[in-house]
């Protein structure tokens, strides 16, 4: 066994703390990987809170993992020594059932197993990111293209791929208005993105403190929908609003937003169920779908498309032990755009 150290909540809503623990021994398909950066997702904060219910306890969270090999085992062909990869939410799968066969790894039937809060096939609780190293079947191992900057690259890894993949999957490009509601780690990476393909984006934000922000990262409007009436005006306007906000919100304000056969695209995942009006989606035939992170190969692809157009997460790195106050500030809404923590300072 691997002795490994890092940050854990030892139970819901409690402080992070320092904790070792062991991972398996690399076996003939694993890469070892000494862990550089790890993003702050606000999932993180979700499970290590329990707010979705079920977490597993002591966490060690963190999904959004740059690292470097240290180890290959036997088997595995695809990676050297040395490489610098990159692991995203989830690290194995039954990789048989339809959506594994696919590469829709996170719709797995049997359920995908995360990288952290899970259960690995032997039944031994996962854990993530906020730790100096990692084991992974090679499969779930994403390459980091040379030139992006790793703490930057390190967020691609779940708010990059859970933005790009409904874009993608959507046909999102040039000729559409998308609306971006919540410009936070989510957020800002579907401004980047969906500017990259084509669209014209519209930030909806629920104060005027990030309209500057918003026009830098590449948004061609600005709308603080702090009162209702703001929203009225922008009826039947965008073709899609990919909704990222992470409290509980009325969803059908900004369905009515949507053309006639718009889309709104659901990854903010609030502990509050979202009722739908009947009559926003009928009038004008609108479509409210969700989606869930990205399979590993469009995770590769995502990646490579972000070197090609030079994108990357703006950060705030931070040592470890700054992590707590770094949960605070998110909840706040105050980082612009994503905490990194820097591994080195464990
Ligand atoms: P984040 O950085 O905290 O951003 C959330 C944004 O939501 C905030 O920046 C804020 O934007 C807005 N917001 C927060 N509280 C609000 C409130 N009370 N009223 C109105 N707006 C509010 O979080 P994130 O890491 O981007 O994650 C966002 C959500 O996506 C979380 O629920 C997370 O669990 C979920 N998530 C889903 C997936 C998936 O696969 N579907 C993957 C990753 C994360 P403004 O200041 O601009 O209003
Ligand atoms: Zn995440
Ligand atoms: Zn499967």
């Amino acid at each position: 066994m691997l002795s490994t150290h890092g940050y854990a909540a030892m139970q819901a809503g409690a402080p992070l703390r320092p904790f070792s623990f062991e991972r398996r021994d690399p076996g003939p398909d694993d890469v070892l990987i000494a862990i550089r950066y790890c993003g702050i997702c606000h999932s993180d904060i979700h499970q290590a809170r329990d707010e979705w219910g079920g977490s597993i306890f002591p966490m060690v969270p963190g999904h959004e993992i740059v690292g470097t090999v240290t180890q290959v085992g036997s088997a595995v062909k695809t990676f050297r020594e040395g490489e610098t990869v990159g692991v995203g939410c989830f690290v194995d799968s039954c990789r048989t059932c339809e959506s594994c066969q696919r590469g829709l790894e996170q719709y797995c039937e049997t359920g995908m197993i995360l990288t952290y809060n899970g259960l690995d096939k032997k039944g031994q609780p996962t854990y993530g990111g906020y730790s100096n190293q990692i084991v992974v079947d090679h499969r779930y191992v994403l390459r980091i293209p040379p030139g992006l900057p790793l703490a930057g690259a390190a967020p691609l890894l779940c708010a990059g791929i859970t933005t790009y993949s409904p874009l993608r999957h959507w046909g999102v490009g040039s000729g559409h208005r998308l609306a971006v509601v919540g410009l936070g780690g989510l957020g800002h990476m579907a401004v980047k993105i969906g500017r990259a393909l084509g669209a014209e984006v519209t930030v909806l934000s629920h104060s005027e403190a990030k309209r500057k922000d918003a026009e830098r990262l590449g948004a061609s409007d600005f709308v603080a929908t702090s009162q209702p009436a703001v929203l009225t005006a922008l009826a039947r306007r965008f073709h899609f609003v990919m909704d990222t906000v992470s409290a509980p919100h009325d969803a059908n304000v900004y369905l009515d937003t949507l053309k006639t056969d718009g889309t709104m695209i659901l990854v903010g995942a609030p502990t509050e169920p979202m009722p739908v009006a009947p009559f926003s989606l009928i009038l004008k035939r609108r479509r409210f779908v969700g989606s869930l992170i990205g399979g590993i190969r469009e995770t590769q692809d995502m990646l490579e498309f972000c070197a090609q157009h030079g994108i990357t997460s703006d950060v705030e790195v931070i040592p470890i032990q700054q992590v707590n106050e770094a949960y605070e500030r998110v909840i706040r809404g105050d980082v612009r755009f994503r905490f990194v923590i820097d591994l080195a300072s464990l």
